[in-house]
């Protein structure tokens, strides 16, 4: 089984659009032994504020990554020669209960680290970061995190409930799972109730790049802000909300004025060099996409995602 190598099945062989939609037909296994990357499905929108859907995020992604190449030629990288990757299926969530089903996640995450392998989740809502990021600190301790959202999800609770997608970045640093110091988030806009929203991030030193920040002064002055993050075990979580709703409509939350794909696809190649533990891709609400764009990009930064990845690990 060592040798054998996980590789999307040849195009030229078997169509894209032919056999079952793993991601990118990548062979599924529940057995993470021997993975360098294992892609997790984490269909659950328990936590969602406004509109729902996120829960049938996983099998869009996996519907709308079939027509991705293996070899990405912006980075030079084959992430698929240089890692062993597999789709590992979906978390059964628990659609009733956010509580019972954060444990279903922290165990299957906790079980993919454990057999040395990254966790490449895809949500879900956002509120599915807390129990990933729990696993993430019982293996590796508190990490850096990457943050890409048009919200900071620091809000303290909503109708009463500690536990929605408005609040996992505010537990997680409660919980003392991430470093706020060398914290990162990328693409925050959009109506707030007051400035005082912002004070939680403020306040523990989390660094902010505004969306109209990376609109005015470009990428490259945004990619410097991650000096704080290099040389640590980061954790990168991607909202697709942080990209502008012309780009992701299909999410549950939009705000105007964010990141084109372009400019994403951009600030994601350069966290090359990052040494990447494990990340998630959140808020694909395909309900409310249109032709599938939504879902086709998050794919899209799944494979920029484990394309980084691999960088690292053929230049170790
Ligand atoms: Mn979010
Ligand atoms: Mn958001």
């Amino acid at each position: 089984m060592a040798d054998e190598r996980f590789e999307p099945p040849n195009a030229f062989e078997s169509p894209r659009f032919a056999q079952l939609s793993t991601f990118m037909r990548l062979p599924h296994t529940k057995d993470p032994a021997g993975l360098d990357a294992a892609i997790l499905g984490i269909p659950f929108d328990g936590g969602v504020s406004f509109r729902p859907g996120a829960r049938f995020g996983p099998k869009e992604v996996r519907n709308h990554s079939l027509l991705i190449r293996p070899y990405n030629a912006a980075l030079r990288a084959s992430p698929f020669a240089a890692l062993r990757v597999a789709d590992h299926g979906d978390v059964d969530t628990n659609p009733m209960d956010i509580v019972d089903t954060y444990q279903r996640i922290e165990r299957a995450v906790s079980r993919i680290l454990d057999a040395g392998a990254v966790p490449a989740c895809v949500g879900g809502d956002h509120s599915i970061s807390l129990p990933i990021l729990r696993a993430v600190a019982r293996k590796h301790g508190a990490v850096a995190l990457v943050h890409f959202d048009s919200h900071q999800d620091m809000w303290e609770q909503y109708f009463g409930n500690r536990y929605f997608h408005g609040t996992p970045f505010r537990r997680a640093l409660e919980e003392a799972l991430y470093l706020p110091h060398a914290t990162v988030q990328f693409g925050i806009r959009g109506p707030v109730y007051a400035e005082s929203d912002f004070e939680f991030g403020v306040t523990h030193g989390v660094t902010v790049v505004r969306a109209e920040e990376i609109h005015q002064k470009g990428v490259e002055p945004a990619l410097a802000r991650l000096d704080r993050v290099r040389g640590q075990k980061v954790y990168v979580s991607f909202d697709i909300d942080s990209v502008d709703p012309a780009f992701a409509p299909g999410t549950g939350t939009p705000e105007v004025g964010g990141l084109s794909s372009a400019q994403t696809l951009a600030l994601l190649r350069g966290l090359a060099g990052l040494d990447i533990v494990a990340f998630d891709i959140v808020e694909v609400s395909p309900p409310y996409d249109v032709s599938g764009l939504t879902a086709m990009l998050a794919a899209n930064v799944l494979f920029e995602l484990l394309s980084v990845i691999s960088l690292r690990r053929a230049s170790a």
